[in-house]
């Protein structure tokens, strides 16, 4: 029996340093980030944070409002080719931009991707996404992927590990998606006792995956404006939100009401739920590995996000980053065994 001995970090073991800074305000900060990718040698402006590709945040109407401040949305794979061709319509090559459109690694995954990637040249990402990034039929999925469209920026996940990036990299990957089991609806760690703390993941994932000129997302585990600043801080590329884009009006679902309290559903992609609605219920062989939860309705997404960007910008003068560029070379963790006062919670 091999143990690993070195302790291994999630976002609340750790905070950032404060370092001196000649930055006068927040206004000062640029969040952009300009990133070729590997193999589609594509050149993308835009700030790195993404909404997930759940059917209850990666909307169309969410990537309407975040392409306009330049945040990406990778749609989820569930709307028909109709709905695409309707959305494709109403929309700006720009928007195209900020948008990927995500894959299974089915037969029929594939074929729904030729048809919908063929509806606009502007489509330019594709997120092939399945929970175990690890299994040789999804690196084959992504070679094949690759070998289709040799233009086409591909992210490809999820992985925890340095050398599963790099073999994800070098299948044809452009970008590698970080992150087993952190999920605020996951229950995979619960079910399965398989993941990895997301920083330390961070951390490895991105050494590995900058080492070959890859970029990597980190995916899942952000609860609060700060963790996103700290997996920037770890290295992070691109950083992917589902939690804490939920609940609004951009997100899929009805508003529910609970004693004059108003709710909107969110669900892991793998939950009950999410399975009952699109794949006729849990297959035999396997268990549901997500939750089924209401969260407070929080009106337009807009606002949440001026408070993530407000938050990552003061992240950024508090360690003298004049850009989000800079952040990781200026960020120092310290280990704590405290994060926020709860006295009024
Ligand atoms: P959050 O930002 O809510 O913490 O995490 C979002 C991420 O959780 C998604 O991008 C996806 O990787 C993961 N996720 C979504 N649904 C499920 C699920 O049903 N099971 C598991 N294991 N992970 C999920």
């Amino acid at each position: 029996m091999r143990i690993e001995q070195d302790l291994k970090l999630g976002f609340k073991d750790v905070m950032i340093r404060p370092k001196r800074s000649t930055l006068k305000s927040r206004s000062q900060v640029s969040l952009e980030r300009t990133y070729t990718f590997l193999h589609a040698k594509m050149t993308w402006t835009g700030i790195p944070i993404m909404a997930a590709n759940m059917d209850t945040v990666g909307t169309f109407d969410m990537a309407k409002k975040l392409a306009e401040k330049k945040l990406f949305t990778a749609i989820h794979k569930h709307y028909t080719i109709e709905e695409w061709k309707t959305f494709l319509e109403e929309t700006s090559p720009e928007l195209k931009n900020y948008i990927a459109v995500s894959t299974g690694t089915g037969e029929e995954d594939s074929k729904k991707l030729k048809e919908i990637l063929s509806l606009s040249k502007d489509l330019k990402f594709i997120c092939i996404d399945v929970a175990n990034g690890y299994s040789e039929h999804f690196v084959e999925f992504l070679e094949k992927t690759r070998e289709n469209f040799p233009e086409k920026v591909i992210i490809a996940g999820n992985v925890v590990t340095g050398e599963m990036v790099e073999e994800l990299l070098i299948a044809g990957a452009d970008i590698v998606k970080v992150g087993i089991g952190p999920g605020s609806v996951c229950t995979t760690r619960v079910k399965t006792g398989v993941g990895y703390p997301q920083l330390s993941a961070i951390i490895e994932c991105a050494d590995a995956a900058h080492g070959l000129g890859g970029q990597i997302i980190s995916d899942g585990g952000c609860a609060i404006p700060g963790d996103i600043a700290k997996a920037f801080g770890a290295g992070a590329d691109f950083v992917m939100l589902g939690g804490m884009l939920a609940g609004h009006d951009e997100s899929g679902g009805d508003i529910i009401e609970l004693d004059g309290n108003k709710f909107k559903r969110f669900y892991g992609m793998s939950s009950n739920t999410a399975m009952d609605k699109h794949a006729g219920g849990v297959a035999e062989y396997r268990a549901s590995e997500g939750k089924t939860v209401e969260v407070p309705y929080r009106g337009a997404v807009e606002n949440t996000l001026q408070d993530i960007l407000g938050g990552l910008r003061s992240t950024c003068t508090y360690v003298g980053a004049s850009r989000l560029k800079e952040l990781t070379k200026r960020t120092t963790f310290i280990r704590v065994a405290e994060q926020e006062n709860t006295v009024y919670k």
